[in-house]
């Protein structure tokens, strides 16, 4: 006898979730469901064979702050993170705020948005910056992996190789995405963009920069671009850390300089998106000097 076909299953718990995909393996989990249904002009739908709602996993839709962490079930809607305000790192936010219009995300989640399979999702960018931690579970086990390692695709084909040294973990079989831990260290100043494309081969992507600055030293900084591939060049960062603020110009252009000779050292990629990418970088250090 095949596989059942053509179900909703609504588990309630996560032992009766890894039942139902055990005995169906091909079901999908759905969260807001607006990244599965994207791109699709008809009327009705189409949508996987079998669905594994996560819409019933109670715990999958909690928030909870400890002193040190932001807790978010990968359940919880975008505009629910938004609306949490100020304990809410700020690069999270902007980039949660453009993602989709008001109504994509009153119904699209954290955990779809980290686990859309096409790229690196806009997400994906300050949670690495953030040096957020996923708890991923299986029906046996659980563990936690940081979002630097974590990939919910293969890299894409003809794009660089991830360019950002470590190994990295995609989803196992039968594996879900259940919370995400931020931790709530203050971040002094930040920048965020996001690159939007006007013609349907220019280049896309998240980028974002942020500091620390106690007593007017700069004492941490990370800046990090996503889409197909990760980029971040932690030899520009060290050279940074350290340095007084205001920061000296030529301290800027030098940085700026670095940034160059690390995308030059990778494989070659658009023009446009070098040229996006240190515009961006520039304007965000200058925006650091007298
Ligand atoms: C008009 C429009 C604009 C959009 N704009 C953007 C944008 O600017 N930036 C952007 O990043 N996205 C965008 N999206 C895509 C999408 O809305 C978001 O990525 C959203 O956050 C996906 O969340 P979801 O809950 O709807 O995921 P779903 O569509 O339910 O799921 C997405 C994928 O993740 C898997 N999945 C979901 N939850 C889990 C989990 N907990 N564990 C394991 N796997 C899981 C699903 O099986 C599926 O493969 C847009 C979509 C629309 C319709």
């Amino acid at each position: 006898m095949g596989a059942p076909r053509n179900q909703v299953f609504f588990p309630t718990t996560f032992q009766t979730l890894f039942s139902h995909w055990f005995r169906t393996p091909d079901a999908v989990p759905f969260a807001g469901g607006t990244d599965i249904i994207r791109y699709q002009g008809s009327r009705i739908p189409k949508l996987p064979q079998n669905i594994l709602s996560l819409d019933k996993l109670e715990e999958l839709h909690r928030i909870t702050r400890t002193e040190r962490y932001l807790e978010i079930g990968a359940m919880v809607k975008l505009s629910e993170i938004i609306a949490l305000g100020k304990i809410v790192p700020e690069a999270l936010t902007w980039c949660l705020e453009g993602i989709g219009g008001p109504q994509v995300r009153n119904l699209a989640t954290i955990g779809g948005n980290i686990c859309r399979k096409s790229h690196y999702s806009d997400a994906s960018v300050p949670m690495i910056a953030l040096d957020a931690q996923y708890e991923l579970r299986t029906a046996t086990a659980t563990r936690w992996i940081s979002a630097s390692r974590f990939s919910s695709c293969a890299p894409v084909s003809g794009s660089p190789a991830r360019p950002v040294d470590v190994p990295f973990s995609t989803l196992g079989s039968q594996e879900l995405l259940t919370r995400i831990r931020i931790p709530l260290e203050q971040w002094d100043y930040g920048v965020y963009t996001k690159f939007t494309s006007r013609e349907p081969d220019e280049p896309t992507g998240g980028i974002v920069f942020i500091i620390r600055n106690q007593k007017n030293v700069l004492t941490d900084i990370r800046i990090i671009y996503g889409r197909d591939i990760i980029l971040r060049d932690k030899n520009t960062e060290a050279l940074l850390i350290g340095k007084p603020l205001p920061l000296n110009r030529k301290d800027a252009f030098n940085c700026v300089d670095h940034w160059k000779t690390y995308l030059a050292a990778l494989p070659p990629m658009e023009d446009l998106l070098q040229a996006r990418i240190i515009n961006f970088i520039e304007s965000s250090l200058l925006g650091l000097t007298d």
